[in-house]
Order: C-alpha cells, then sequence, then structure tokens
C-alpha cells in the first residue's frame, strides 16, 4: 500500500488549518481503491469554534452524507458539537430515527450536510483525527475462517479487534464498552471484523501513516502466504454471446421495473474467476463489507446462455432471503441482480445507470480479487444472510442512494449517433447525454469527449460505409452498455456542386454510399439490438433537398431522397417490433463540418444573396445550428413521440418551397 502523503503539499497547509489537514490526508485515501469505493469511508477531526454567542464551542467535523473521500471539500466536514455526541453514546438505545434527528440537531450549521452515521463512534475516540476505510486486505482476511487469530498475530494489542456488529449507534456502544478504562495513547486503531479499520492520532498525518501501515502488514501477509495469485484466462464473445446480453439487459428491465445498462468484464482475471470450479457458490456467499449491498446486493448471480430463467432463479433466491428476514415495516427494494458471473467468460454487472454501472463494476472487480485470496487462506467466510440484510435494508444506507433529483427522461437508455464528431451527430451525442442517455458514438474522425460527458460516451473510430466495422462497434456497445434503444442515423458527406451533366461518377457513387448505403447497413445490422430495446426509435438525418432540391446538388438529394424513402419502409417493417423510424429534414444548419465558409459564399452567390441573408433566408428569418437539430431528434427519441412513427418534420425555419 503506497504512502501518498507528499511533504511539500502538506506543508503548504496552516498547521492551525485542521479542516484542511483533514480534507488533505482525506482524499489520500480515497485516491486508493483498496481502501476505499466510491462513497465508502469516513474521516473527521476534532476542534474548535466561536459560535454566535462567542463562546468557544468542542466539535466534531465529520464526514458529511453523500461525500466522496476522493473529492471531499472543507464544506464535507460539517462541525457537529462534540458533547452532544458524547452524551448521546451514554444513551442505552437509540433509534436510527432519532439518532439521526439528533445528529442534525447537533449541527453548528443546521443547513449543513447530515453527519455521517458513524460520528458518534468518531466523537467516542478521544484522539483529534479518526480514519477510517474499509481495506481490501484487512477485510479479507477478516473474511477468512483463521481471521480473527490471524489479525491479532499481526497487530498484538495496539490494534483493539472487534467482532462485527451493525453499524450506526450499535457499533458506537460496542466501542464504547470495548474501550472502558481503556488507555488511548497505547491504541494505535481499531479492526472491525467483516467491515474495516479505524486509525487515529492527534496528528493527520500520523493516523493516515498508521492507516497505511496496518494495510500494508495485512497486504505482506498475503503475499506470504502465496495467497495473492488469482486464476487467469482469455475470453472472447459470439454472437450469440452478444444476443444473450442483449435480452438479459431486456428481461432485467422487467425486473427492475424500466431500462437498465449491463457492463461485461472480459479481462483476464474475470475470466480466469468465471472458470473457477466453485465460483457460482463464491459469488451467492456475501459481499466483501456490508456496505457494498447498497449498490451490490447481498449476493450475486449466476449467468450462461438462458436470461429468463437464469434471472428466475436469482429473483426466486432474493425474494426468499427478503421473506426471511424482512419485518414489516420493510418494502421488497426490486429483484435485479447487480452483477454475477458468466460462466467461462467472465463477470455481468447491471445497473439502472451508468454511474450506479461503473460504481458496481469497481465493487465486482474487488470482491474477485478478495474472495480468491480468502480462498487460498482458508476459505471465503462472509456474514450471515441475516447481518446483510440488516444493511441493505438499513434505512440510512438506502438514503444514500435516493437523489432530491428526479431520474432524467433517458435515464439507463443506451443511443448509438453515426457522425458524433461534428454538427449535428456531435449536437445529438450531447443533448441525449444531457438527458440522461448513455451514447455510443461514431466517426471515422475522432471524437474529442468534454470531460464532463466523458463516462457516458462510448467514442469509436467507424466507418460506416463498411458492415465489418459496423459490427466489430456494436459488439463493443453491447459489452459496454448491454443492447441498444435509439439510433440517430446522420453521417452524412455533402460532394462538390455539378450540373448532372458534368458529375463526375465517384463523386455521385461516393454520396450514395454514404448518404444512402451506409444508413442501410447501419440501421440493418440495428434492428436485432432494437428488438430488444426499451422504447426502440429512430431518427434519420434526412435534408430540405428531399422535399425541394436544388440545381447542382443531385448527387446529394437523390441520396437523401433514397434514404427517406428508406425510412419510410423502415416505419412500415419495424412498427410491430414497437420501433418508431422518424426522420428530420434540417436545412440551413451552418454549423456542420459540412459547410465551410467557400461552401457558404458560392451558395449564397448562387441565390444573389450575402452569406448573412443566406443564413437566416427562411420564412421566420432564424438563423439555425445544430444543436436546434438535436432538439427536436431527443425530442422525437423521447416519450412526447411515443406514438408517432414514419414522420417526417422539417427544422429549416420554415421554407415556401417545403410549406
Ligand atoms: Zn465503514
Amino acid at each position: 500500500m503506497r504512502n501518498r502523503w507528499n511533504q511539500q503539499e502538506a506543508a503548504r497547509l496552516d498547521d492551525s488549518d485542521t479542516v484542511g489537514q483533514r480534507v488533505y490526508s482525506s482524499r489520500l485515501l480515497g485516491a486508493d481503491s483498496d481502501l476505499v469505493l466510491h462513497g465508502g469511508g469516513n474521516t473527521s477531526v476534532k476542534g474548535t469554534l466561536t459560535d454566535v454567542f462567542g463562546e468557544t464551542v468542542e466539535v466534531l467535523f465529520i464526514k458529511g452524507s453523500g461525500w466522496d473521500l476522493r473529492t471531499i471539500e472543507a464544506s464535507g466536514f460539517p462541525a457537529t458539537r462534540l458533547p452532544h455526541l458524547r452524551q448521546l453514546a451514554q444513551l442505552p438505545c437509540l433509534n436510527d430515527t432519532e439518532m439521526m434527528r439528533q445528529l442534525r440537531l447537533a449541527l453548528l450549521d443546521p443547513g449543513g450536510p447530515t453527519p455521517s452515521v458513524e460520528a458518534i463512534l468518531h466523537a467516542l475516540i478521544p484522539h483529534r483525527f479518526v480514519d477510517h476505510s474499509h481495506a481490501d486486505a484487512v477485510v479479507t482476511l477478516s473474511n477468512t475462517p483463521e481471521g480473527e487469530q490471524i489479525l491479532h498475530e499481526l497487530y498484538g494489542d495496539e490494534i483493539l479487534i472487534l467482532p462485527y456488529l451493525m453499524p450506526g449507534f450499535l457499533l458506537a456502544r460496542q466501542v464504547a464498552a470495548a474501550t472502558e478504562g481503556a488507555d488511548w495513547s497505547r491504541l494505535r486503531g481499531i479492526v472491525l471484523m467483516h467491515h474495516g479499520i479505524f486509525t487515529f492520532h492527534d496528528q493527520a498525518k500520523t493516523s493516515y501513516d498508521t492507516m497505511i501501515e496496518l494495510v500494508t502488514r495485512a497486504e505482506d501477509f498475503i503475499k506470504s502466504k502465496g495467497a495473492t495469485s488469482l486464476a487467469r484466462s482469455s475470453t472472447s464473445l459470439s454472437q450469440s454471446d452478444l444476443r444473450y446480453l442483449s435480452l438479459l439487459r431486456k428481461q432485467a428491465g422487467v425486473c427492475y421495473g424500466g431500462p437498465v445498462l449491463i457492463r461485461c468484464n472480459l479481462s483476464e482475471s474475470a475470466a480466469g474467476f468465471a472458470t473457477l470450479d466453485n465460483a457460482e457458490a463464491l459469488v451467492q456467499r456475501g459481499p466483501l463489507t456490508p456496505d457494498h449491498t447498497i449498490h451490490a446486493k447481498a449476493f450475486a448471480a449466476v449467468f450462461d446462455d438462458d436470461p429468463v430463467s437464469e434471472l428466475e432463479t436469482f429473483t426466486a433466491e432474493y425474494e426468499h432471503y427478503f421473506r426471511q428476514h424482512a419485518g414489516p415495516e420493510h418494502q421488497r427494494l426490486d429483484a435485479m441482480p447487480r452483477w454475477g458471473i458468466w460462466r467461462r467468460r467472465g463477470l455481468i454487472c447491471l445497473a439502472p445507470n451508468n454511474k450506479r454501472l461503473g460504481i458496481v463494476a469497481d465493487i465486482s472487480r474487488h470482491t474477485i480479487k478478495a474472495i480468491q485470496q480468502a480462498e487460498n487462506l482458508g476459505g471465503w467466510t462472509t456474514l450471515s444472510r441475516k447481518s446483510l440484510f440488516e444493511v441493505e435494508y438499513w434505512e440510512l444506507e438506502q438514503a444514500k442512494l435516493k437523489s432530491s433529483n428526479p431520474p432524467e427522461t433517458m435515464q439507463g437508455k443506451v443511443a448509438l449517433v453515426s457522425g458524433a464528431a461534428s454538427g449535428i451527430g456531435k449536437a445529438c451525442m450531447e443533448a441525449l447525454v444531457q438527458q440522461g442517455a448513455v451514447v455510443v458514438a461514431l466517426d471515422t474522425s475522432e471524437i474529442d469527449l468534454s470531460p464532463n460527458i466523458n463516462d457516458s460516451v462510448l467514442a469509436q473510430q467507424c466507418d460506416v460505409t463498411c458492415s465489418s466495422q459496423i459490427d466489430k462497434a456494436l459488439s463493443q456497445a453491447v459489452q459496454h452498455f448491454g443492447g441498444l434503444d435509439l439510433l440517430v442515423s446522420n453521417a452524412g458527406c455533402f460532394p462538390p456542386s455539378a450540373l448532372i451533366a458534368e458529375l463526375p461518377d465517384d463523386s455521385w457513387e461516393q454520396s450514395v454510399e454514404v448518404n444512402m448505403s451506409a444508413h442501410m447497413r447501419l440501421l440493418r445490422a440495428c434492428i436485432p439490438l432494437l428488438q430488444n430495446g426499451f422504447d426502440p426509435a429512430v431518427v434519420i438525418i434526412g435534408s430540405k433537398n428531399v422535399p425541394a432540391p436544388g440545381p447542382g446538388a443531385a448527387a446529394y438529394s437523390v441520396a437523401k431522397a433514397g434514404l427517406n424513402q428508406l425510412a419510410r419502409i423502415a416505419a412500415l417493417e419495424l412498427g410491430g417490433y414497437g420501433i418508431r423510424v422518424n426522420t428530420v429534414h434540417p436545412d440551413a444548419i451552418y454549423d456542420t463540418a459540412l459547410w465551410t465558409q467557400e461552401l457558404l459564399a458560392e451558395r449564397a452567390a448562387h441565390y444573389g444573396m450575402s452569406p448573412a441573408e443566406y443564413r437566416s433566408a427562411n420564412l421566420l428569418g432564424a438563423e439555425l445550428n445544430s444543436s436546434d437539430v438535436a432538439s427536436v431528434v431527443v425530442n422525437l427519441l423521447g416519450p412526447a413521440f411515443s406514438k408517432t412513427t414514419g414522420a417526417q418534420i422539417a427544422i429549416d425555419g420554415g421554407n415556401e418551397r417545403v410549406v
């Protein structure tokens, strides 16, 4: 475990700026996925503040809920009255609702984030800095039959090792009881079996250093036993595997109650794990740390080649688990598995949106490594399903998943956009991501992605005139997102103006190829995926030249007219599958790659206008751009047009030849 403390960076912080130091070393913990993953772990520092009456108040700056250690800032550590927290720790019992109310009551700023559910435990530890992680190596050791013994030998009596107890007030009480009369100056940390590790000190650096030292000791032990070797294998997917994934996605969406995303992990280590004889039993045993249950559920699924029966098996098992442990106050969550092994191939992850999919993918990757190490050390030993249920259905954990924002319109939807590097395609890609969809973006040119949409886009260089390149791109799309719901067939070219009498063969043929045949090839390849899509829809980018052609553009206009006919026939053929096919006819969109300044000047001159006049020469006198087209396209793909197919919509500011 690498110690990331950088003396130079840390020296920039004032000695008195304890919250600044807290932010700095919290981020160091957050930077290492072997220590904490996605909102796991928490940290605090004790200090004083002057309240509105001018009185000095002892406070605990504790990680607020909703913050991630990797990116936390000073405002993520709300000041909470320390005496109030310590007094709460004296209570014989405190239910969750009351505890959360009390934590909020203890805030100095009532508008601050709710303190971590471990705030009372942090308050009990007398040291100023407290660091808590779910370090893989430590938890892995605690998840083995001899784990407790090994940890005792590894850490001696400087570290308190406590059996598992539900996080929250009960855990705080357990620590209070276990440390009553203890000499805290001799204690350097606490290991909670099956959960994680705490370290503490009056100095931020020492508390962090201790965490790294103790976790390194656990890692070294695992290495010394030769337990780090992991199974490896290689895998590649067949056409029927891809069909399986898109069917699985469809069926999983039924389990979940809306569109979901799927991602395969076909890495050597995932494929190796999937070849283990007992992999199926291992993934159903339980998670690395109970905190993972809120994202990944208490156990995983087994996938092979029959999505319906495999999901039924998981759902029945989940139903049984719920009925066994639920009280009258519980409502069953959706029964969709969040990950599972895919026999002989690797892992499959499932989630309602791309962010959660990334979290599940990370959790499953860490889990299969921990499982194999624990197996090498005597056996993967997890918590009972009862204990896992308590955490998965703990209202305070579930609250972490709830967002105050309603889900985006296109959450869980997968869209494919061709010609996405610039102009209308790029605008459509960005608008779809903004609505919550993930996008498979194709172009022959490199696609430049802004950091805010990077995670939601699978960009691929692909020439849509080539069927084999399309197949390859779709195969990647299915492995990365599970299928396809929406298609924006946009890629096109605008050949140089030429009268028919002078039209070169290659110009004609290229336009027919790019502006017509390539759309057929892309649509043809996408149809089997769209048939398994959620409210599937296609938008073809046509042209004003279809209803109102101009001289000198035969190659372009004829190909687009052919494309228009293709779209109409597609609407006829695909309606029975619920796939909508509509066309937009943009005109005068000059911020696209088709239009250069020279071409604009030439066309304007052709009509005896200046470029500025030409740009707004329409009934509304409006200048149009790519985002205007994208807005119409996204609406056509969405619920507003769920009953419309075979339509052609102009986006041209009004053209008297079309009207
Ligand atoms: Zn924890």
